[in-house]
């Protein structure tokens, strides 16, 4: 495989896979590289509130799309790391995977996702993505009906709490330290039989499978089902290396082509925004990325 428009696709989540298809339609040769570590939403068992393949397990969808690449031949897939990239789009950029040599490709499509930052309690892990959802859309339908708990921990939860009466209406908001909410507001939301938890959680109790409630720092111990809770988010560090423009909420900065701050650099699924992340718009954003990538390529030869 020589570099003349080959683009490497630096992720193997729905994001990645998408651009590969939609670049394998084009005619157009990618390698996907995809990290050895289970995926960021492995813990969960099934995707929710997706079109055509709901309820599918998260492993189970990356397999299908490859077998639809595999009949293009003209992808190929390696199980790394990409640890480094260096040159420029006209020169060629060279990435270094954590396994294998290294690969030289002239446009590179980021695809690698977020990193959740759990919150340091104890049995956060155990229970995420099984009784613990970071949206409503993806896990909270089957935990419907049930008593369930949403951690306030962004500001701007404050004022859209009532959403979660759609899934339950034994509700109880537990307020990250950090998070502020006025005397009205609290008033407000005990008027609408849903109630305000300030002490901070210690522990996550359950069965192993599924929680039954948590331990506040005060020793007392809140009965509960099943949680929202959205951990804070960082970028993995072939990002932060690459030294790409972020906004404020960590989001790759791209332009309406899905263009980074580093020409030939190209960036798209949940790297590129925050609020109701989806396997959905992954799919979509990562097909208009790679069409984007086609444009320029063409339109450059
Ligand atoms: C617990 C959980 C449950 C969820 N449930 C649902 C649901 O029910 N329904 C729904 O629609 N959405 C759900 N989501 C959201 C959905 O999973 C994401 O929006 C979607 O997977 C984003 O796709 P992506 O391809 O952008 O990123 P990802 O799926 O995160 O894929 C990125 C890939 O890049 C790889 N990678 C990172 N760095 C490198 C590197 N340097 N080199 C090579 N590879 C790298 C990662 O290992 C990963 O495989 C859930 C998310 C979580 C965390």
């Amino acid at each position: 495989m020589t570099a003349d428009n080959v683009v490497a696709i630096v992720g193997g989540g729905p994001a990645g896979l998408s651009a590969a298809l939609t670049l394998a339609r084009a005619n157009v040769q990618s390698v996907v590289f995809d990290a050895p570590a289970p995926a960021r939403n492995a813990a969960s068992t099934a995707i929710g509130n997706l079109p055509g393949h709901d309820g599918i397990a998260p492993s189970a969808l990356r397999q299908t799309i490859r077998s639809e690449l595999t009949g293009y031949g003209l992808t190929q897939f390696q199980t790394a790391d990409v640890s480094s990239v260096a040159g420029a789009l006209h020169e060629c950029f060279t990435l270094t995977p954590s396994t294998g040599d290294p690969i030289t490709v002239s446009r590179i499509i980021l695809a690698c996702g977020r990193i959740d930052l759990y919150p340091n309690v104890d049995g956060f892990a155990e229970y995420w993505g099984k009784s613990i959802h970071n949206c409503p859309y993806c896990g909270g339908y089957d935990d419907r009906n049930k008593p369930w708990g949403v951690v306030v921990n962004r500001p701007e939860m404050t004022s859209v709490i009532e959403i979660y009466r759609m899934w339950s209406d034994d509700l109880i908001v537990f307020m990250d330290p950090d998070i502020e909410m006025d005397a009205a507001r609290k008033a407000d939301l005990a008027r609408k039989g849903i109630g305000v938890e300030t002490t901070p959680i210690r522990r996550i109790v359950g069965n192993g499978e599924r929680m039954h409630g948590v331990e506040l720092a005060d020793g007392r111990t809140v009965p509960r089902a099943a949680f929202i809770w959205w951990p804070k988010m960082t970028v993995p560090p072939i990002v932060a290396d690459l030294d790409l423009a972020l906004n404020d909420q960590g989001e790759v900065v791209v332009d309406d082509a899905y263009r980074s701050s580093r020409t030939g650099i190209y960036a798209t699924g949940d790297l590129i925004y925050s609020n109701h992340q989806s396997t959905a718009s992954a799919i979509h954003l990562g097909g208009a990325c790679a069409a984007s990538v086609v444009f320029d390529i063409a339109m450059a030869q």
